[in-house]
């Protein structure tokens, strides 16, 4: 019985990981933007499977008993082909999407927009702004040559920055007192960044906050509706039942799913 876990997370890591341990024939598949990326364990399978077609295909090929989709919340395009390739295979499907920040006690301060040049928009009389809103978002910004702007990417960025900015390069978790450090040392005055939610990237927004620093956050794109699980151990618990009662139909809706939309 194979499980498919459409990843790209920390959270299909932890979910592949889990599953391996017992036992489960996993295949993780990553989209490949990442140079060296985090593999996890068991079967990893990299770059995109040229659309729904090409997904729906996969599923069958792999005999896929069900289907993981662990994206990231702001991959949109891969969870509504998800949707598709599996209603036309009967490949049963849950969403797993940890949840966003708006719920932490400071959210409200916040400027909410839709998108990075909104983002650019709510935040133009920053001087020395810092800019964590990914890669695919910089060409957003180039309007913003005449400032110091920190950016943090995982990988380098496409195209040369402008002479005045900032790169760091890392991968997360981080810490309360390295974000601390960072925002001191670059004095920034505002913090870009988007709702990706989860405990690896939130202490940023707590110094931010603390500090008074204006905070814009970019919201997390419409998903398709599907059924959705918040932990890793709830998809571990789905994915173990299923597996037990040889079918995951009956039991979607029994578990404590929402709705995702
Ligand atoms: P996207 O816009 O939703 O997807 C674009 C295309 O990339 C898809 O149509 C698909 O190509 C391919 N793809 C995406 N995820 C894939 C996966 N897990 N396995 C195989 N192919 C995949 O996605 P994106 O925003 O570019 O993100 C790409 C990947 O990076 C995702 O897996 C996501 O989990 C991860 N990620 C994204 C962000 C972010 O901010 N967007 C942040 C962290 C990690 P085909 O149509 O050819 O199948």
């Amino acid at each position: 019985m194979t499980i498919v876990i459409l990843g790209g997370t920390a959270e299909a890591h932890q979910l592949a990981a889990a599953l391996v341990a017992d036992g489960v024939d996993v295949v993780s598949s990553l989209a490949g933007r990442v140079r060296s990326p985090r593999l996890p364990p068991g079967r990893v399978r990299i770059g995109g499977f040229g659309g729904v077609d090409g997904l729906a295909e996969y599923l069958l090929q792999q005999r896929a008993a069900a289907l993981v989709d662990a994206t990231h919340p702001f991959a949109a395009m891969i969870s509504g082909n998800a949707l598709q390739a599996a209603n036309r295979t009967g490949t049963p499907l849950v969403r797993l999407e940890r949840p966003g920040w708006g719920a932490h006690p400071r959210a409200k301060a916040w400027s909410w927009v839709p998108d990075a040049a909104a983002a650019r928009v709510a935040a133009d009389s920053a001087r020395r702004p810092f800019l964590t809103t990914g890669r695919q978002s910089l060409a957003e910004f180039d309007s913003w040559a005449d400032r110091d702007v920190l950016v943090r990417l995982v990988d380098p960025p496409s195209q040369p920055l402008p002479q005045r900015w900032t790169l760091i390069r890392s991968r997360g978790p981080y810490s309360y007192a390295g974000e601390r450090q960072i925002l001191r040392e670059h004095a920034i005055d505002a913090l870009l960044t988007k709702d990706s939610g989860g405990a690896h990237t939130v202490a940023k927004l707590d110094v931010a906050s603390d500090f008074g620093i204006p905070v814009v956050i970019i919201a997390r794109p419409e998903h398709p509706r599907l059924p959705l699980l918040k932990t890793v151990a709830e998809a571990v618990a789905w994915c173990r039942a299923g597996e037990n009662l040889g079918s995951w139909d009956h039991q979607l809706y029994e578990m404590d799913c929402e709705t995702g939309g």
